[in-house]
């Protein structure tokens, strides 16, 4: 078997204690390794024993709602916390539990940029390599280079209060790139940019990492910002990473309520397990027999409560007349329909409740119906 972080990860924070396990992580090239670590400011309980590990040149996007702990992890990575209860922070290979913020072999580029409003756009940038003793002409070249990067060569001589908020985190991101760090971590940073400019960066923050090869750490709250830039998202609530897997993973096959939810399934619906073949399970929804994938970490048990979960747009109507006698289908009767320009919401009521519909199609003759019904593939069953 081929161990990959996503997998050893999946296997629990015990199994990375295990020495063997550890230097099979060591092997595949790691450049964190976070164990167990529980973090809390007073009463709070930030973290909650985190494990989480990311592979040289990765882009590893920590994806959960606000006070979920997102901050705080990459604080106790950068150092500028210290994990209050127990755990172990690795940066390349390297224990750096007592190891000051300014000597970990990491940078963080903030929300709100953080930059020295008195100094010029150059001056920002080769700020952290003149503290570091680093010759003035170094300085400058590396400077320029790293504005270079971000498409600001021509803007060295600006004050900050010169630019627009895009410019502004260009220069927090070149600041952060001239120091040439192994990690870089990116707390939300296009948080406070309008729309358009927030699609335009993050492009050109993938593009960057493509050419760069740096492993990149990055904080959002937005699962389509995750969705579209990341190799791996690990999901977090609540101080606990929930589910930890590649964008398809989170999006096609949550393992709990909460991380269907957040992944945006419109329908979860309260099931019990009828049978069990392998991936393949079978579920009673009230009187319904219908069909799904499991994705629970343990295998399915007959008899056991479970939620099934069901896209809006995987769902498809059909009338009275209609001959498919596919699985999944299920009587209903329209209900309330918003249009919502490029598709249309459409409510069922079916015996147990209301099913959510999205029509894309503008063909679909949808003011009749009598019926929904599914693919087994677009169902996905996991533990309640
Ligand atoms: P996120 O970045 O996901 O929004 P944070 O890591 O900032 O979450 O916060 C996690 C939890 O810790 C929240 O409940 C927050 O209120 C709390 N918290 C964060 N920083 C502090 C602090 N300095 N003092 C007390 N509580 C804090
Ligand atoms: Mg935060």
């Amino acid at each position: 078997m081929k161990h990959t972080i996503a997998n050893l990860e999946s296997q629990g924070s015990n199994h990375l204690q295990n020495p063997s396990l550890h230097e099979t992580l060591a092997d595949c090239n790691t450049m964190l390794s976070i164990e167990n670590v529980t973090h809390r400011y007073g009463a709070v309980v930030a973290l909650d024993g985190v494990s989480l590990a990311a592979s040289q040149g990765e882009f590893l996007t920590v994806l959960g709602e606000s006070g979920s702990g997102k901050t705080t992890l990459l604080r106790v990575i950068s150092g500028l916390e210290t994990p209050s209860d127990h755990g172990r922070v690795e940066i390349d290979g390297m224990d750096v539990s007592s190891v000051p913020a300014a000597r970990r072999n990491c940078t963080t580029v903030f929300q709100n940029y953080a930059l020295f409003p008195h100094m010029s756009v150059q001056q920002n940038v080769e700020y952290g390599l003149s503290v570091r003793g680093v010759s003035r002409d170094e300085c400058t070249r590396r400077a320029s280079d790293s504005l270079d990067m971000v498409r600001l060569s021509n803007k060295g001589n600006r004050r900050i209060s010169q630019l627009s908020g895009g410019e502004m985190q260009r220069v927090a991101l070149a600041r952060a790139l001239v120091t040439q760090p192994a990690i870089l971590l990116l707390d939300e940073p296009l948080g406070a940019l309008d729309e358009k400019l927030r699609q335009e960066m993050q492009a050109e923050l993938v593009d960057l990492h493509r050419e760069l090869g740096m492993t990149f750490i990055y904080i959002t709250h937005s699962q389509e910002e995750a969705l579209t830039m990341s190799d791996r998202i690990a999901l977090m609530r609540h101080g606990q990473i929930i589910q930890s897997g590649s964008p398809e993973d989170l999006f096609d096959r949550p393992n709990s309520r909460f991380c269907a939810d957040f992944m945006g399934f419109e329908n979860i619906f309260p099931v019990t397990i009828m049978e069990a073949e392998g991936n393949s399970v079978g579920v009673s929804l009230s009187e319904y027999s219908i069909r799904g994938q499991w994705t629970g970490t343990e295998a399915a048990q007959v008899g056991e409560p479970a939620f099934a979960a069901i896209r809006a747009e995987r769902l498809k109507v059909s009338g009275t007349e209609s001959t498919d006698t596919a699985n999944n289908q299920i009587e209903c009767r329209p209900g309330a329909c918003q249009y919502r320009g490029k598709y249309v919401d459409q409510v069922a009521e079916a015996t147990f409740g209301s099913v959510r519909i999205r029509i894309w199609d503008r063909n679909v003759q949808f003011e009749n119906f009598r019926r929904v019904s599914w693919h087994d593939s677009d169902c996905v069953v996991f533990p309640s």
